[in-house]
């Protein structure tokens, strides 16, 4: 599971307890691109002349193992997008024509999206990204870049024709979810073939039951049902064999025996495609919490299959901030106190919690799923059994929060400034929003995802497609819930206890309206993170509205929400966190169905206009996403690597055109 920035509010923290080590450049200019709705960041990595030689090594090999896993997460995107990825390489570098055209900034601008997405969906919406020039002149570049007619006639329309492909994951109940969705996840099957397909293995009653599915491909042959298992000499087998080879690599370079333990097994894993052995990993990669450099590499989160089954391949290579993690250490510390005292029915509470380890990490390195868009927290693993039974690990990202706190200072608007109602709500969250958004990171990662237990019986797959969302919002509400409360200020992670308030202000504001502006204009909500935020803040405005718990006002034809009472909120958070827990401990799927459609999905459309006419107004991007360092070996004259340097780049598309030509295997 992951958590995203939640809202850009353009700035930067005045008050954190505990800031990132190591030293940065000055002058460092974090935004270095902006098309259509997305604008590209670099990121820093404080701490990385404090690595010793072996460690830098030891990144570098990871960092080679994820770039080449790139093609994979493409391919599961949809079928088309690697043969569409090569015909924009091509037509980038080769093209000899007019550059300077309206038509081909035009198709400059399509080529970046689709990089940025990882493909032809977008990244976010998933719906498909259509060109802004014509479907003649992309023919012309085809033609121009050596394209056959009949390349042509097939990739042509699946770029230009709007209905075809035209979701990448189908979220439209009453229609076939797996049918109508453009993700390469399953082929030829329907979704009550999947789900039957999958009920036939799973054992309700086993206490650990494998993630049957998570990684594969569902594919129907002569009538027959099948799985194509993503391994070694197997689907994907190319990128995976070179992911292998520098995973084995890195073992040569680990710190410590544990790390050799941990790769030997994903090796394994990568190798069989047997899914005991991905659980086998990641209980040795959870218990290891002393290494300073850490990883993940594998098919890990399944928000992109419309069933939650399949995972997405996705890679980060990072590094522990020792002193920043002192504030996970101390909320881990007390993981049972958080248990005890949480807002829910006793009977759904962890009787112990186990091993929630935490610690704020820089990266060095992101790819698949992670790259450019990426993630600021992330726990894992997701099975529940392993959670319930060791626990997992969760780490907040240092450095991508800092670039986004830093690169909103490089502009002069924020949405803070538009949608804050007064001087007295802009103050508090200007003062207090980075080290409360950074501690809400810290509380939903670390203890939220964790907490609670199911009921005997209960399918962890109970609340299929709400689970995302629904689990998102338990996380959430676990946070929200506890930044409000003493232990905060007892535990020194808060000063006055009314920090809190800034986070509260925050959340509402994103929930009904700011986060609003990522999406077009009579859609819906689809994201699972998006849903839960609207969720929770439509929920508490409803059932809050006679005592005006949070209020909707309007000045000068524009609209706010503002909260009143704040321990009325705090009750109100407590509440739905309590009936949310018991809605996954009891697998109550009709209920939990009935919270997200009611309250996560449809936009009012006067308010959603309203949004997006200020938003555009601020001249600011909905998205971002970064482009990572280059690792570089430095030699001595007789060959010897003897560092390993950062070079920042600073242009999107080289960087993409260049993992294009070093790291593509399918
Ligand atoms: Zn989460």
């Amino acid at each position: 599971m992951k958590s995203y920035v939640k809202v850009m509010l353009g700035l930067i923290g005045t008050g954190m307890l505990f800031s990132c080590s190591g030293k940065n450049e000055e002058n460092f200019k974090y935004s270095i691109d902006e098309f259509a709705d997305i604008e590209v960041l670099r990121y820093q990595v404080p701490g990385w002349d404090e690595l010793t030689l072996k460690q830098k090594e030891y990144v570098y090999d990871l960092s080679e193992a994820a770039k080449w896993g790139r093609d994979i997460f493409w391919d599961q995107n949809c079928s088309y997008n690697l043969q569409i990825r090569k015909v924009l390489e091509n037509i980038l570098e080769n093209y000899s024509g007019d550059r300077s055209s309206a038509d081909y900034q035009d198709f400059l601008v399509y080529a970046k999206r689709v990089f940025f997405s990882s493909g032809i969906h977008h990244h976010y919406g998933e719906q498909k990204i259509l060109p802004g020039c014509t479907k003649d002149y992309f023919g012309s570049l085809m033609g121009a870049a050596g394209c056959s007619d009949s390349l042509k006639a097939t990739l042509l329309p699946v770029i230009f024709d709007p209905n075809i492909l035209s979701t990448r994951r189908c979220q439209d109940s009453g229609k076939d979810l797996v049918a109508e969705s453009a993700g390469n996840f399953y082929e030829g099957v329907t979704q009550a073939e999947a789900e039957k397909f999958y009920a036939g293995m799973e054992d309700p009653n086993d206490p650990r039951p494998i993630s049957y599915g998570l990684n594969s491909k569902l594919v129907k042959r002569n009538g027959k049902i099948c799985e194509d298992v993503w391994k070694v000499d197997g689907l994907y087998g190319p990128a995976i064999a070179k992911i292998v080879e520098w995973l084995q690599k890195a073992s040569e370079a680990a710190e410590n025996d544990a790390q050799k333990a941990i790769i030997a097994k994903l090796v394994d894993y990568y190798k069989t495609g047997d899914l005991r052995k991905w659980d086998e990993y990641n209980i040795a990669w959870l218990q290891d919490t002393v290494s300073q450099v850490d990883f993940v590499n594998g098919f890990v989160e399944d928000y992109e299959d419309p069933l939650n089954r399949k995972a997405s391949w996705e890679a980060i290579v990072d590094f522990k901030d020792q002193a920043a993690s002192k504030r996970t250490e101390i909320i881990s510390e007390n993981a049972q106190w958080f248990e005890e005292n949480s807002p829910i029915d006793p009977r759904f509470r962890k009787k112990h919690v186990k091993g929630v380890s935490a610690k704020v990490i820089n990266v060095a390195c992101l790819a698949g799923d992670e790259y450019p868009p990426t993630a600021i927290g992330i726990n894992l693993p997701n099975a529940d059994w392993i959670r319930k039974e060791y626990g997992s690990k969760s780490v907040t990202i240092a450095n991508i929060t800092e670039a986004y706190d830093l690169a909103a200072q490089e502009h002069p608007n924020s949405i803070l400034n538009e949608f804050g109602w007064d001087g007295n709500e802009k103050e508090q969250c200007r003062k207090y929003s980075t080290i409360t958004d950074n501690l809400h990171t810290d509380l939903h990662e670390c203890l939220g995802h964790a907490s609670g237990q199911l009921m005997p019986g209960v399918s962890p797959g109970a609340l299929k497609e709400y689970s995302s969302t629904l689990e998102e919002a338990r996380a959430d509400l676990f946070a929200l819930y506890f930044l409000a409360d003493p232990k905060m200020v007892e535990l020194g992670l808060l000063q006055s206890g009314d920090e809190y308030k800034a986070e509260y202000m925050d959340y509402i504001r994103n929930g009904m309206m700011t986060q609003l502006c990522r999406i077009e204009l009579g859609s819906k909500v689809t994201e699972a993170h998006m849903q839960n935020r609207k969720l929770i803040a439509e929920w508490c405005y409803e059932k809050g509205r006679d005592a005006k718990v949070i209020e909707k006002k309007v000045r000068e034809g524009k609209t706010y929400f503002v909260i009143n009472d704040f321990n009325a909120l705090r009750g109100l958070f407590g509440n739905l966190l309590s009936e949310i827990q018991r809605i996954k401990s009891e697998g109550d799927y009709e209920a939990g169905k009935n919270l997200v459609l009611k309250y996560g999905v449809d936009i009012d459309y006067d308010l959603h206009k309203e949004v997006l006419d200020r938003y555009s107004a601020l001249d600011l991007k909905p998205y971002k996403g970064f482009v990572n360092p280059d690792i570089v070996p430095v030699k001595n004259e007789s060959g010897e690597i003897i560092d390993y340097r950062l070079e920042y780049c600073d242009d999107f598309i080289k960087q993409c055109l260049e993992y294009g030509k070093e790291y593509s295997a399918l």
